[in-house]
C-alpha cells in the first residue's frame, strides 16, 4: 500500500482540533493508504498542545512536532514538508476550512499521475469582503510583476508528490511562499476548485500584520520588478529635464527670454539630471543587490522530473 503524510499546522486552535480530528479520521476510513497524520503545533498558548498529546495517545497514526515559539503557518508547513517522507504529501489547514472528504478526490488525481493537486477556493459568501478584495488584488499584482503565475485563491491545501516535496526541500530560502514556490517547481500539475466551508469554531489567526508579512515575502521572493522602480523614475527625471530644456528652447526662440525668470532654467535643469541619474545609479545598484539576493536563496537551477531523468538533461529554468 501507498504511503500519505498528511501536513496540518495549527496554532490556537484548541476550540477546533478535536471536531477537525473526529472529521478527517471519518474521511480517511476506507481509503486503502497508510496514513502518517502530522499535527505542527505552531507555539499554540492556548491548550491546542496538551489537547494534540491526548489525540496522539489514541491514534497511532498522529505525530505531533512541537515548534519553540509562533513561526507562522508557512514555516509549521516547512516543519511538515521537512518530515515527510511518503509517497503523497497533503498539507491542509487545522480548521476545517480545506474539507477533509476532499482527500479521497486529491489522492484519485494523484494516481492518475499529476505530481501536484492544487486546490482553488471559489468565492464564500463568508469570507469578509476586505479579505476577498484585498486577496484579489494580490494575486493580480504577484502575477503582474513575477515570472512564476499562481492560481489566484489557491489555498495551502495541495497534495505533492515525493518527489515535488524533495525539490522543495532543496529550497531552503529564508522567506517563503510556498505557493509560489510549489508554481515555480513545475511538475504536472492539476487544479481542483472547491466551495470553503466556514471555521468549525474559533477566529482566524492572519492577523493584518500576519497577511502584509506574507504578501511581501511573495513580492519580494518572487519579483525583482520593485527594483527597477529606481532605474524607471530616474529615466523619468532625464526626460523631465529634456522638457525642460525644449521649454526653456521655446522662449528663446520666441525671444521672449524676460519672461524667464533669471537662473530657473538651470538651476532646475541642474536638478533633473543630477536627480535622474542618481536615481539611475540606486536602481543600478539594487539590481545587483537584487541578483545577489537569488544567489543567496540557493533554489536549484532547474529540477528533474524522475521518470525522464535520463533523457532530459538540466535546462535553466526562468530565474
Ligand atoms: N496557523 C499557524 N500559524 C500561524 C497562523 C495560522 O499554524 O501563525 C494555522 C491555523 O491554525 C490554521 C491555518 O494555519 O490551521 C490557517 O490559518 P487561519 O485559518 O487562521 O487562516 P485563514 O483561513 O483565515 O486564512
Ligand atoms: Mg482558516
Amino acid at each position: 500500500m501507498k504511503t500519505v503524510d498528511l501536513i496540518i499546522p495549527v496554532y490556537n486552535e484548541e476550540e477546533v482540533i478535536n471536531l477537525f480530528h473526529n472529521k478527517l479520521t471519518a474521511a480517511l476510513i476506507n481509503l486503502p493508504y497508510i496514513f502518517t497524520i502530522w499535527y505542527i503545533n505552531d507555539g499554540s498558548k492556548d491548550g491546542t498542545g496538551s489537547k494534540l498529546a491526548e489525540i496522539a495517545g489514541n491514534d497511532p497514526r498522529v505525530q505531533v512536532v512541537e515548534l519553540s515559539r509562533n513561526f507562522g503557518h508557512q514555516a509549521a508547513l516547512t516543519a511538515g514538508l521537512d518530515r515527510a517522507q511518503a509517497d503523497y504529501v497533503i498539507s491542509l489547514d487545522g480548521d476545517g476550512q480545506h474539507p477533509p472528504e476532499l482527500i479521497c478526490e486529491l489522492l484519485k488525481l494523484a494516481e492518475s499521475g499529476y505530481d501536484i493537486v492544487q486546490t482553488e477556493r471559489l468565492d464564500a459568501e463568508d469570507i469578509s469582503a476586505f479579505k476577498r478584495w484585498t486577496s484579489a488584488a494580490f494575486y493580480r499584482l504577484i502575477n503582474r510583476i513575477g515570472s512564476t503565475q499562481i492560481t489566484p485563491g489557491a489555498a495551502d491545501f495541495r497534495l505533492l508528490s515525493h518527489q515535488v516535496v524533495e525539490a522543495l526541500r532543496n529550497m531552503p530560502e529564508y522567506h517563503r511562499f510556498l505557493r509560489g514556490m510549489v508554481a515555480w517547481v513545475g511538475y504536472k500539475s492539476i487544479i481542483l476548485p472547491y466551495n470553503p466551508p466556514p471555521r468549525m469554531a474559533g477566529k482566524s489567526k492572519y492577523s493584518l500584520q500576519k497577511m502584509v508579512r506574507l504578501s511581501m515575502d511573495a513580492v519580494f521572493s518572487f519579483s525583482l520588478v520593485p527594483l527597477y522602480i529606481g532605474i524607471s523614475l530616474g529615466i523619468l527625471m532625464l526626460l523631465l529635464a529634456l522638457i525642460e530644456m525644449i521649454y526653456v528652447l521655446s522662449f528663446w526662440v520666441t525671444g521672449n527670454i524676460s519672461h524667464l525668470a533669471p537662473g530657473w532654467s538651470s538651476l532646475m535643469f541642474i536638478i533633473l539630471i543630477v536627480g535622474g541619474f542618481l536615481m539611475i545609479s540606486i536602481g543600478v545598484i539594487g539590481v545587483y543587490i537584487g541578483y545577489i539576493f537569488q544567489e543567496v536563496k540557493g533554489r536549484p537551477v532547474y529540477l528533474v522530473r524522475e521518470p525522464e531523468s535520463l533523457m532530459e538533461n538540466g535546462k535553466a529554468s526562468d530565474r
